[in-house]
């Protein structure tokens, strides 16, 4: 009997990541960075095939096309958008262990009162707007005329392009941008690994819609934003939607909803479809003094375009993505318990598809292996790994979450075939050397 344990604790996953190359802190010879963090080999590739899968899944659609704006933008762009004067959260300090924290987030006592997240003390400072931003300067002047902020969301340089990509692309509304890029947030605290960080990447679109149209729009990116989390292969438990109400909802939003994930350290928001209005085009509109409307044919009226706006962090969704995958397979045997760890990962996202482990590293084995290695479709991302027992092997490859394991024996010199092993199920099945990119690519549709 097998018994399947889930991840539980975030700790267990971060040390995984890290002895198998998935993400490392940031500078940790310097003794790291706080809340920085950097992707290594398997992380860098699986973080790629995250952005790809959300790349395609939306500039595939013919209303759906991409940007890359840059990280600096001219900083009126923050005055029109709010974030100077509103992108703020609010910060205490607790006067007893002069721990300094996010006052919304912390934790209360029965009479409604916060708390210090560390010692407990409901001793605190008065609440300050403390503003999100991270400053920086062009030039090499260092004074208020060359003040520039690095960008705290990706969706301002799709605002301010909207006419040269309308323009240039001959787009009609209704149409949406897409972009995946860094942002930069100074957050009071960070934490829970890669959650929340203050350097992270989104990958964000903004629909243009005609006023009227837009809550129609709005239900049907919510839609599509759920199936895609399922395609990546999320346990549609783990996801529900939140809705946002009252003051809960941002300055620019009419309509919110969280897409929120069951982390291990609780429900908490990973992608959000805000319906914006037209607040973000017309807020251009008065501060660049450039008309930003659009001139629909059909209806023959000209306006400003509403806009839907769906936006998930990359690094988030990656966390969520890495929680899901993981489990332990226990079973009980003659020498005790022996537990297999398992990343499941759709094969979209693990970063390899395929292992080729040659049974020996002696030649002509490894020749033969290597040939199977160059001959397989460049399509896949290939490990080859020659070193340790193959049983060893096998596991390591199960704890980076290879589909397939493609093992090449004594007997592959003689029968020109090979052992192709399932990840989830285990079994092998003996295939020929000149069909292998077929039974590949019919195993790996096997896969959820
Ligand atoms: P939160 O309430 O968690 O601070 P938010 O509502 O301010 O997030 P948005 O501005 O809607 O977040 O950003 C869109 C998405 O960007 C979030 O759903 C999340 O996936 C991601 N994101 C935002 N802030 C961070 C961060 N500090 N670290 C990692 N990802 C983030």
């Amino acid at each position: 009997m097998k018994e399947i344990k889930k991840l539980e604790d975030l700790q267990t996953l971060v040390s995984l990541c890290k002895r198998r190359g998935f993400v490392f802190q940031s500078s940790e010879i310097y003794g790291g960075l706080n809340s920085c963090w950097d992707y290594g080999p398997l992380g860098s590739q699986l973080k790629l095939n995250v952005k790809l899968k959300w790349w395609k899944s939306m500039t595939k659609r013919l209303d759906v096309v991409g940007l890359d704006a840059s990280i600096l933008m001219h900083p009126t762009v923050w005055k029109a958008s709010g974030h100077i004067d509103e992108f703020t959260d609010p910060l205490v300090d607790c006067k007893s262990c002069k721990a300094r924290f996010r006052e919304d987030k912390a934790p209360q006592n029965d009479k409604g009162e916060r708390l210090c997240p560390q010692c407990a003390s409901s001793e605190l400072t008065e609440t300050r707007n403390f503003n999100l931003m991270f400053k920086t300067f062009m030039g090499p002047v260092e004074d208020k005329g060359g003040e520039v902020f690095l960008r705290p969301e990706t969706a301002q340089g799709i605002f301010v392009n909207f006419e040269n990509v309308q323009g240039s692309m001959r787009k009609k509304i209704p149409f949406g941008i897409a972009q995946i890029g860094k942002s930069f947030r100074n957050e009071i605290t960070p934490g829970n690994f890669i959650f929340r960080t203050r350097e992270f990447e989104q990958m964000e679109m903004q629909f243009f819609v005609s006023p009227g149209t837009d809550e129609q729009w709005f239900e049907k990116w919510r839609e599509l934003r759920w199936q895609f989390h399922l395609s990546l292969g999320l346990n549609a438990e783990n996801l529900k939607w939140h809705k946002h109400e009252g003051n809960e909802l941002a300055h620019y939003a009419k309509q919110a909803f969280d897409v929120i994930y069951k982390f291990p350290f609780g429900w908490e928001e990973l992608e959000g479809v805000h319906n914006r209005g037209d607040y973000d085009l017309k807020q251009h509109q008065k501060f660049s003094s450039k008309k930003l409307e659009y001139f629909d044919e059909a209806q023959k009226e000209k306006y400003v375009p509403y806009v839907v706006e769906t936006a998930v962090g990359a690094d988030r969704l990656i966390l969520a993505v890495l929680c899901d995958a993981y489990r332990e397979e226990v079973t009980q045997t003659e020498k005790g318990e022996d537990v297999r760890v398992v990343m499941g990962f759709h094969p979209d996202l693990a970063p390899n598809q395929v292992a080729v482990l040659p049974l020996s590293k002696k030649e002509p084995l490894l020749e033969l292996s290597q040939n199977i290695l160059a001959g397989l479709p460049d399509l896949l991302n290939v490990d080859f790994d020659v070193t340790g027992s193959i049983g060893k092997r096998y596991r390591r490859q199960d704890e980076i979450g290879t589909p397939i394991c493609l093992t090449v024996d004594f007997e592959s010199l003689e029968d020109k075939a090979v052992t192709l092993r399932h990840r989830d199920t285990m079994e092998q099945k003996r295939v020929p050397i000149s069909e292998l990119s077929q039974a590949i690519a019919n195993m790996l549709l096997t896969f959820n």
